[in-house]
């Protein structure tokens, strides 16, 4: 059903942006940066990290009436991580755009270390709690620039290690003009495994002691999928990681495991917790590993009901 919903809320939003780029076109860049009018408490004080831990305290929220994300509670220690599994649509990427408080939740509260996110500035949030996707947004400007953004005073070695760290480095030398290739639009063009090494080398510099990882589900080929989660594995080490995961083997050995279906947390626990079950993760486990063919028709019927 909510497949039915998203195309026209998407409307509604289109035209929400159009109407304020009459009110004021400078308007229009702060919209493209918070997709929601997110408002920042006037008393509100700066992030103040400590552990880095990530509390959701019953959090229950929708983009319009429809309820999408119901009732989650999860408590995650500094420098763990927490994996998200669970079918398309099932509210993972939603959970996620919480803790960066790209939308505000309708019920329950999130807090890092202790601080309702509601109650910290938008700015200070942003900094300590850095998104590392395939999507990232390249500007128009060169790689180098392009990976110290965020870390304006990031010198050239600094960003040339963090490449290295990325595993993007090689490639980047192989660019027409290497760092100072053009690229985003107008530029030249990279491929979604490069723009993904680009956003990890980006929050490398950044340094965030919370990271969102939205894992690529993009083909790339075996060698550069190697590349991309040996970099991860150096960027997510000691810090708190939450990891939305399409390929099992990625996370496999996450502190935590979460299970969606359909917005709540339906399977909770470890790998082998959750392969002891036998339930939903258990099965897309064993499709995944060649195990099984298909899922079961009862998880297909939840999952599509
Ligand atoms: P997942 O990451 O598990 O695939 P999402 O969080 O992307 O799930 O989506 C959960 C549900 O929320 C889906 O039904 C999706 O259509 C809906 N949704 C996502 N973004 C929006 C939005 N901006 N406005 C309205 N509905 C949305």
């Amino acid at each position: 059903t909510q497949r039915f919903i998203w195309p026209m809320a998407q409307f509604g939003q289109i035209i929400n942006m159009y109407q304020r780029a009459y009110a004021s076109s400078a308007r229009i860049f702060g919209l493209m940066d918070e997709p929601s009018r997110i408002v920042e408490d006037p008393e509100a004080e700066e992030l103040t990290i400590s552990d880095g831990a990530v509390e959701y305290d019953d959090v229950t929220f929708g983009y319009d009436e429809e309820t999408i994300v119901e009732d989650v509670s999860l408590t995650v220690d500094g420098g763990e991580t927490v994996a998200l599994v669970g079918p398309t649509g099932a509210g993972k990427s939603t959970v996620l755009k919480l803790l960066l408080r790209m939308y505000d939740v309708n019920e329950g509260a999130i807090r890092i270390d202790d601080q309702d996110i509601r109650d910290v500035t938008i700015p200070s949030l942003r900094r300590h709690v850095g998104y590392v996707s395939q999507d990232t947004f390249l500007f128009y400007g060169s790689v180098g620039e392009n990976i110290a953004y965020g870390a304006f005073d990031a010198s050239d070695e600094e960003i040339e290690a963090a490449a290295k760290a990325a595993e993007a480095h090689e490639f980047i030398t192989n660019l027409p003009e290497g760092y100072d290739t053009m690229v985003g639009e107008r530029g030249v063009k990279l491929s979604g495994g490069q723009r993904q090494r680009i956003s990890i080398a980006r929050a490398i510099l950044k340094d965030p002691e919370i990271l969102v990882l939205d894992e690529a589900t993009s083909d790339v080929d075996t060698e550069t999928e190697m590349l991309i989660q040996r970099s991860l594995d150096r960027l997510t080490a000691d810090r708190t990681t939450f990891a939305i995961a399409h390929r099992l083997s990625t996370i496999k050995d996450a502190d935590g495991i979460l299970v969606l279906e359909d917005g709540r947390v339906v399977e909770r626990g470890t790998h082998e917790h959750l392969i002891d079950t036998d339930g939903l993760y258990a099965h897309l486990w064993g499709v995944q590993a060649g195990e099984i063919d298909d899922l079961p028709q009862e998880f297909i019927d939840r999952a599509t009901e």
